[in-house]
């Protein structure tokens, strides 16, 4: 593409991978193709080799290359959702009575796929500690088919060791699943640590503008990546043409929104520390996080998650996100504008009970890209007693 030899750079791939000036007019942004059928020349002689836009669309294929060049592996697929990616992924890669160790603090949604959704048709699954490799040991069967890590984790920012855990699923002829969501492929590229599949929900970081549901899936060995092909078109879990362009258009600037967000964030940590309210502050960047050394080692920077606990328990949590102003009170994260949260009472309320139940007193805080000195201001306000 560039430079001759040299293989080109993150900021420089999110540009131009799959985004080549559109072949019949030269526009330089991949069209919307919103077409659900091509004319073919003669029968079964599709001219660009698109049928029906389930199976194939132009502007799709645009972003499913930039993705899959991102993340560094052989084929990028995108859905609707980024459950409609995992669902896709698992009724692709198991078979019922198959099993899957997931992290013990899994997305709530990805937990719920699997206790409600999955474990019906036949899927075992163990929660697990992914942070305790002998944890992940412990927790294999003979049937384990995958092991389905995220990392950071959502909402307790748990570090996992992509590599260690890429060794223990080989070793034992299972997969290593990395949902690369909280991270993004410029902060974290699994599959060069030895992930087979990484999933993303591209509602967060990848799309970043908080406009558009998608996920995505990117896998390095491009026979698994054919079987997925097979299933994306089969189950039909696809993203529209529109939702593909708005991903791709998010996708340019996923590394400035990156670092600024990591910069934020920073700042953020370092305030929340200091603070009386504040009991506890889960951030990775921080040396006393404990998976601090793992996440530098696999990591560029730490992100724009952090969650932290209130001094004042459960109530005083709610209350900091109820006053909370410029940080939005909202579910969801990794858009532009910094959204606060109560996972025990929001995103995570379908836990409460299960494994998974996440601490009364946690906020979370998806912090974006405003002015830092803005965002400090509005997290002193929402913290004074
Ligand atoms: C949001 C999220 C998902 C699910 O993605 P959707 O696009 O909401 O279906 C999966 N994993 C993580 C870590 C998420 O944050």
């Amino acid at each position: 593409m560039t430079n001759g030899q040299r293989r080109p750079g993150f900021d420089t791939l999110a540009i131009h991978a799959g985004q080549e000036p559109d072949p019949r007019t030269g526009a330089v942004v991949p069209p919307i193709y919103q077409t659900s059928t091509y004319a073919q020349d003669a029968v079964g002689d599709p001219r660009l080799g698109y049928e029906y836009s389930r199976s194939g669309n132009p502007t799709r294929d645009a972003l499913q290359e930039c993705l899959a060049a991102l993340e560094g592996g052989r084929r990028g697929l995108a859905f609707a959702s980024g459950l409609a990616a995992e669902d896709t992924l698992l009724r692709t890669v198991c078979q019922p009575g198959d099993h899957v160790v997931i992290p013990g603090d899994a997305y709530g949604g990805t937990y719920r796929l699997f206790a409600r959704v999955a474990q019906r048709w036949g899927l075992e699954f163990t929660p697990a500690d992914l942070s305790d490799i002998d944890a992940v040991r412990a927790a294999l069967t003979p049937r384990t088919k995958i092991i389905w890590a995220e990392t950071p984790t959502n909402p307790l920012l748990g570090i996992a060791d992509i590599a260690a855990l890429g060794g223990v699923a080989h070793d034992n002829d299972a997969l290593l699943v990395v949902d690369n969501t909280f991270a993004s492929p410029y902060l974290q590229q699994p599959i060069a640590h030895g992930a087979d599949i990484v999933v993303h929900s591209t509602t967060k970081y990848v799309g970043g503008h908080s406009d558009v549901v998608g996920g995505a899936l990117i896998v390095a060995d491009s026979a698994l990546g054919e079987e997925l092909a097979y299933h994306q078109n089969a189950m039909g879990a696809i993203n529209g043409p529109f939702d593909a362009w708005l991903t791709l258009r998010g996708v340019k600037t996923l590394g400035v929104r990156m670092e600024r967000h990591c910069d934020n964030a920073e700042r953020v940590a370092e305030f929340l520390l200091g603070h009386e309210a504040v009991s506890e502050v889960l951030y990775p960047g921080l040396p006393e996080h404990p998976g601090h050394d793992v996440a530098a080692k696999q990591m560029r920077r730490f992100g724009g998650m952090i969650s932290f606990r209130a001094a004042g328990g459960e109530a005083a949590a709610v209350e900091i996100c109820n006053r909370a102003r410029l940080f939005v009170l909202g579910e969801s994260l990794g858009g532009v504008e910094s959204l606060i949260e109560h996972p025990g009472r929001m995103t995570h309320a379908s836990a409460a009970g299960s494994p998974l139940e996440v601490p009364a007193d946690l906020v979370r805080l998806s912090v974006g890209i405003e002015t830092v000195d803005d965002l400090l201001g509005d997290l002193e306000q929402a913290l004074a007693r």
